[in-house]
């Protein structure tokens, strides 16, 4: 296993203790700036700032991916790839949510404050912590605050860094809460919207005619009645339903919103491919048609669970003392996971209330947090450099 010696650990756990409250400062900073899903242009802009501020050099890309590069010690070789850590700048909340930090010795609490400031704050003041350890990563590593990870983001972000980086040849993707995770297993899904369209009319002097509420339910219970397989866990959820006009109307229209997850690919595509076959384009019930919108698409895949970034991740915790607890998610990393590039996902610390307003993390264990990401970037650079991962 490639991990530092005792003293360098220390060197980087002091670093990472020292800028801990630079860290915490500058996650209040970052969290104050509006980044709804696919309207992230404000806080893509301040972190390229504060990139720029570290004496990197960031580029902006046309959907507001901030990527910058902290260079490795080696020079860089024909064919050596490069380590890409990740953290997503969107939040949950829309853009009129009052973004009001709170600290205390303990606590943050604001909207998104861990999900996903932290991180994006630790990815900044990442080369500073490897810098004041004395240390430097063997082969360059990109850092990129990206777009679009949350609901209907579909992780555009990352695809875009990732296909325009076709050196990239592991990533981490950072999230600020659950200090211990691994993500291995990048649960993949499939979301659709499905349209009942009907003629509509009088509930009395109409009725007989076809009702898209009706159908609609119909089409449910048959889409409930699809048998799952518990292994691989594969699920199908509707979340939402809406449609009619009034309670004396046949419903001319009703629409739900559907979403279907698995740990793999082939029993998700199975699933996909038998809702397509109910609910897809011309199909009817009762005189009723549908229409089937996909909304969101994100690959399912496993990084096997020996494989070396697998297990240098959880060494990292165990040397600061942190339980690895391996899990099944769905992060940026399902994109490179199914790209085949070797990648998992990791948190900082730990808190509540994520996807809520009142958000918090604990501060206590930040610098643990930013201690291991700044030793799994090293020990992942030597492998790459070693082309042993
Ligand atoms: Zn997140």
């Amino acid at each position: 296993m490639i991990l530092a010696s005792p003293e360098r650990i220390n060197a980087v756990r002091a670093a990472a203790a020292a800028l801990t409250p630079v860290v915490l400062d500058l996650t209040a900073r970052i969290a104050a700036v509006a980044a709804p899903t696919n309207d992230e242009g404000d806080r893509s802009r301040f972190v390229e700032q504060l990139f720029a501020a570290e004496g990197l050099v960031p580029q902006r890309d046309s959907i507001g991916d901030v990527v910058a590069t902290i260079p490795g010690r080696l020079p860089a070789a024909a064919g050596t790839k490069t380590l890409l850590i990740a953290a997503h700048l969107d939040t949950v909340f829309v853009k009129k949510t009052p973004l009001e930090i709170t600290k205390t010795p303990d606590r943050l609490t604001g909207p998104g404050i861990g999900d996903n400031s932290v991180a994006v704050a630790t990815i900044v003041k990442l080369a500073q912590v490897l810098s004041m350890s004395g240390e430097a990563s063997a082969v360059d590593v990109l850092v990129t605050g990206n777009v679009g990870e949350e609901g209907l983001g579909n992780l555009r972000g990352i695809r875009q860094v990732l296909s325009d980086r076709p050196e990239v040849g592991a990533v981490v993707a950072l999230e600020g809460h659950n200090l211990g995770r691994v993500t291995h297993v990048a649960v993949g899904s499939c979301r659709y919207r499905i349209v009942a369209t009907g003629p509509g009319g009088h509930s009395w002097g109409d009725f007989g005619k076809p009702n898209a509420i009706h159908a609609l339910a119909k089409l449910i219970s048959e889409l409930d009645a699809i048998p799952l397989p518990r292994v691989p866990k594969t699920t199908l959820n509707v979340g939402t339903i809406e449609g009619g006009v009034s309670v004396n109307s046949i419903a001319p229209t009703a629409s739900c919103l559907l979403d279907l997850r698995s740990t793999d690919e082939p029993a998700l595509q199975r699933l996909s491919e038998r809702v397509v076959r109910l609910a897809g384009h011309n199909s009817r019930i009762d005189g009723v048609s549908f229409r089937l919108e996909t909304i969101g698409e994100r690959p399912a895949g496993v990084v096997a669970a020996d494989s070396p970034i697998v297990r240098i991740a959880a060494r990292t915790l165990d040397v600061l003392g942190v339980d690895p607890s391996f899990d099944a998610s769905s992060t940026d990393a399902n994109v490179p996971i199914a790209m085949g590039i070797p990648a998992i996902c990791i948190g900082l610390t730990s808190g509540g209330n994520v996807h809520r307003t009142d958000e918090y993390i604990e501060v206590a264990p930040v610098a643990n947090g930013i201690a291991q990401l700044a030793l799994l970037t090293l020990a992942l650079s030597e492998l790459l450099a070693a082309r042993a991962i």
